[in-house]
């Protein structure tokens, strides 16, 4: 396949690595670190998580690569995909101020299976979110909080207690695990996240039949392109979501969105509330429960003014340089110069 390739001096001269604060803690930081690449066709962002290795990690270059500098990438500079709420395993008292963070969603995602909570907590929060929004589409996301036991009880008795959902993420582990769960309980539909990290996950997924639904990331899976290609050849549909990205990224993910087939799943995309403060100027939260395609340029003056620090900026650039080596090795579009 032809594709486009920067030389990493370019990538990194195009480079600004930012570290943004969060409202909540995740995945145990605080601060979001994020590269933004001022690309010759559109910014794009760069974010695996720290603990990735190159492998891993050259799969989110590629995707930035892809987004800042493929001039044959299709972009749509306008237009809005539909975003789903997030409600977090709080108490149901708690439900109806989370909600109103999200303008106007009509699809919410509730999160179950907490440590340290019973399946009561769970069935009293989708209650809550039912009288709060009694026309909304509800999903599950357990996190793979569930064993299989736990996870038939559960959704036997959300059943019971008259709730449908668009589907349930990841509520066991493994792949095996899941396909026991989606056996044990005909109807309900069963989504994997985590299962999903890498462009093969979904085809393994689908052929294991542990699953009739997958949620996926633009970079993980090597960009937009790339990972609406995976989707088509899982045959699943699938939903969009963020990896806690700062308002480019999730462009980068509505695009991804708004090429999928239909019908189409409300994005996981509303993330950017989670930030304390984001890279432009009009941050890309949901209105009116959808979230714009238009191009997000990231605004010069909040680039320096949450620019990383010195050693957090030569962290980055050794892992752009490790991660382009890698994708060199995959394919001589990326040769380094
Ligand atoms: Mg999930």
């Amino acid at each position: 396949m032809e594709r486009v390739h920067p030389s990493l001096a370019d990538l990194l001269e195009r480079a600004h690595v930012v570290a943004l604060p969060l409202n909540t803690r995740f995945r145990g930081v605080t601060e979001r670190e994020a590269v933004l690449f001022a690309g010759t066709e559109a910014w794009s962002e760069f974010s695996p998580f720290l603990e990735y290795a190159p492998a891993e990690a050259s799969a989110w270059l590629a995707a930035a690569i892809e987004y800042g500098f493929d001039a044959s990438l299709e972009r749509l500079d306008s237009g809005t995909v539909e975003v789903n709420a997030t409600v977090p395993a709080v108490t149901a008292d708690a439900v109806p101020q989370v909600l109103a963070r999200y303008d106007g969603c009509r699809v919410a995602k509730v999160k179950v299976a907490e440590r340290g909570q019973m399946l009561a907590d769970d069935l009293a929060r989708l209650e809550a979110v039912r009288d709060a929004l009694p026309t909304a589409r509800l999903r599950i996301d357990a996190n793979a909080g569930w064993s299989v036991p736990e996870a038939v009880t559960a959704l036997r008795a959300m059943t019971a207690a008259g709730f449908e959902f668009e589907y349930v993420e990841q509520p066991v582990a493994s792949v095996t695990e899941l396909a026991e769960v989606r056996r044990a309980v005909p109807g309900v539909r069963i989504a994997a996240d985590e299962s999903v990290r890498k462009a093969a996950d979904p085809l393994a997924v689908a052929r294991a039949g542990a699953a009739d639904h997958v949620i996926v990331k633009a970079q993980p899976l090597g960009g937009v392109r790339r990972a609406a290609e995976v989707v088509a050849a899982s045959g699943l549909s699938a939903t969009v979501s963020s990896a806690l990205d700062t308002s480019v990224g999730i462009v980068m993910g509505a695009q991804l969105a708004a090429r999928l087939p239909q019908p189409r799943y409300a994005a996981g995309l509303a993330t950017v509330s989670l930030f304390a403060a984001d890279v432009v100027r009009e941050p890309r939260v949901a209105v009116q429960g959808q979230v714009s395609l238009a191009p997000a340029v990231p605004d010069a003056a909040l680039l320096r003014e949450f620019a990383a620090s010195d050693a957090c900026q030569n962290w980055w650039f050794e892992r752009i340089r490790a991660c382009f080596e890698h994708l060199s090795t995959l394919g001589a579009a990326y040769s380094p110069e």
